[in-house]
């Protein structure tokens, strides 16, 4: 699954939610969040985003490491 890391965190662009074709990414309380059951792994999103938040999960850089499963947690919250 790709994930959002901490570039979205109080900016929520949204350019992503256009591009999913499963309309995965949803809107949380500061950032948006990839919903892991639902994303196909298409890397549509990732290029759009205008800070650079999307990374496929393991391919998050060292400092951002900490986001691999916040928007996994996000969605077994609920
Ligand atoms: Fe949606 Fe594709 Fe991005 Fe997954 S990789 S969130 S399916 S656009």
């Amino acid at each position: 699954t790709y994930v959002i890391a901490q570039p979205c965190v109080d900016l929520k662009d949204k350019a992503c939610v256009d591009e999913c074709p499963v309309d995965c990414i949803y809107e949380g309380p500061r950032k948006m969040y990839i919903n892991p059951d639902e994303c196909v792994d298409c890397g549509a999103c990732e290029p759009v985003c205008p800070v650079e938040a999307i990374f496929y999960e393991d391919s998050l850089p060292d400092e951002l490491s900490e986001y691999a499963t916040v928007d996994r947690e996000f969605f077994a919250a609920d």
